[in-house]
């Protein structure tokens, strides 16, 4: 159906510029503006419900600008316009044309808008440069055979990036939107660029209203036909250290490309060249500096969410591990005692036989909380050290202070205001002092021991299974009270 439409337009296109061919009636010109403008609502459309947004609204604003290239076009053959702007405004347009597309292929994905906004600034001044240069050429067209060659190469150029650059995009992109929307900006940017090249060095100057015009009207129903289409572009599986590469070394396309384009303007622009090379290095340190702050603050969330439970929030087995082997050397060096809290919820397994899953997992959240408050000595740490077990290592404390705050965790989780009712904890004590010659294994096997114990005598208690050492090294008892 779409394709059908596409093809009237072309038809209705090749029946006007039959009947009135040439520039003078101004009917192919109201065709070549129409083109990119279905094609910029089509996008506009598309950018509403896809994720990719961004870039189909980019894309929608490059067409708009070109279309406005176009409508100047018009307007100078149709002799409306004074003849020394209309030129000027269409040639600074279709130069404009190529900004927006260069800033959505440089960006790389979910970055913040003051690194957009300094890419934004790069590529504006990138179109600045690039008019800069290209209306040297159009100024010494009249005095100077080869300015009009010049002036297309430039423009070979730019569409020749705009569409290398898409192509890459679009085979290392990764979320099917993003592919999407690259397959269909490569897909136009490449026929674009075929048939820029075609018309500017296969057809005379003036060939506006001719049969050509077309062709002109194609890469841009065929981005319309793909804005349109929302079936899934195919993927390519890359290595993922290209992929990578790719999304990484995106950003440098638009410092480069004003480094390049600031050098070919150097001769007759000396200041905005210079103003090009120093956008293009601060701008560069700017967004690199910025991107490694959010890479930095990304590392530290993904620590922190390694080293912690996802459910309760206190620190996961992992953290527990790593946690009790410091504090177990520390222990060592310093010669002070140890102890290690072993706390599991008693009947659990029927409580959530009762009330469900989810409450048993506000039950969790609940007692792994009221833990946390209550061990609330910044060197004691609570970690959940199973399903409804959890660990409390408590470094530096006497024998009696253990006691005293595995009793208190104790009486706060039994007093807990749960909905569902009160739930105790049985809790084991593992204590050693000094540590020197028994292990972190050993602290955990008494604390093990003294819960196994506290579930025997009938839950809801605290036991100790301690090891104290005399001062050689040898056991000098085990307690269970
Ligand atoms: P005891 O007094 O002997 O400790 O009895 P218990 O029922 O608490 O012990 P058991 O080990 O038989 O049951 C533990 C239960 O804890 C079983 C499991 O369904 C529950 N559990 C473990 N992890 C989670 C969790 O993340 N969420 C919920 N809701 N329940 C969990
Ligand atoms: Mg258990
Ligand atoms: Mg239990």
């Amino acid at each position: 159906m779409l394709v059908v439409l596409a093809l009237m337009f072309v038809i209705c296109h090749g029946v006007v510029v039959a009947f009135w061919p040439g520039t003078a009636g101004g009917g192919s010109f109201v065709f070549l503006t129409a083109a990119p403008l279905l094609a910029a609502a089509a996008c506009l459309w598309r950018g509403q419900r896809d994720r990719a947004a961004l870039g189909w609204r980019a894309t929608a604003m490059a067409l708009l600008l070109w279309a406005g290239g176009m409508a100047f076009n018009m307007a100078d053959a149709l002799g409306a316009g004074r003849s020394d702007i209309t030129p000027r405004a269409s040639l600074l347009l279709y130069v404009l044309y190529g900004v927006p597309l260069v800033f959505i292929l440089a960006r790389a994905r979910r970055e913040r808008r003051m690194i957009s906004l300094i890419d934004g600034v790069m590529a504006a001044l990138l179109g600045v440069l690039f008019f800069v240069h290209t209306q040297s050429f159009a100024d010494r067209i009249d005095i100077d055979d080869q300015a009009m060659a010049h002036m297309q190469r430039m423009f070979d150029i730019q569409n020749l990036c705009i569409a290398g650059f898409a192509v890459v995009r679009w085979v290392a992109g990764d979320a099917p939107e993003r592919r999407s929307f690259y397959r269909a900006l490569a897909l136009y940017a490449l026929s674009y660029l075929l048939l820029a090249f075609y018309i500017n060095h296969y057809t005379s100057e003036q060939s506006f209203g001719a049969y050509n015009d077309l062709l002109i009207d194609l890469p841009f129903l065929l981005l319309a036909l793909l804005a349109l289409r929302q079936a899934p572009a195919p993927g390519f599986v890359l290595h993922p250290r290209l992929l990578r590469l790719v999304q990484a070394g995106g950003p440098i396309i638009l410092p480069l490309l004003l480094l390049v384009v600031g050098t070919l303007v150097v001769d007759h622009a000396r200041p905005l060249a210079v103003t090009g090379f120093v956008v293009a290095t601060l701008g560069f340190g700017l967004r690199s500096t910025l991107l490694q702050i959010d890479l930095l603050e990304r590392q530290a969330g993904l620590d922190q969410l390694a080293r912690q439970d996802g459910l309760t929030g206190v620190a996961n087995r992992r953290q527990f591990d790593t946690l009790l082997l410091a504090e177990w050397n520390r222990a060592r060096r310093s010669g002070s005692e140890m102890a290690l809290l072993l706390v599991d919820i008693d009947h659990f397994k029927a409580f959530n036989d009762q009330h469900g899953h989810p409450a048993g997992d506000r039950c969790l959240q609940a007692v792994a909380a009221v833990l946390q408050a209550t061990a609330g000595r910044a060197a004691d740490s609570v970690a959940r050290y199973g399903g409804e077990e959890f660990a409390v290592i408590v470094p530096g404390s006497p024998l009696s202070g253990v006691l005293a705050l595995a009793e208190r965790l104790r009486e706060a989780v039994e007093a807990l205001p749960l909905p569902e009712g009160p739930v105790s904890i049985s809790v084991g004590v593992g204590y050693l002092h000094p540590p020197a010659l028994a292990s972190a294994e050993q602290l955990l096997a008494d604390a093990d021991a003294g819960l196994y114990a506290a579930k025997r005598a009938g839950r809801n208690r605290v036991i100790l299974h301690a090891h104290v050492l005399d001062d050689h090294g040898g056991a000098h008892g085990t307690l269970d009270c």
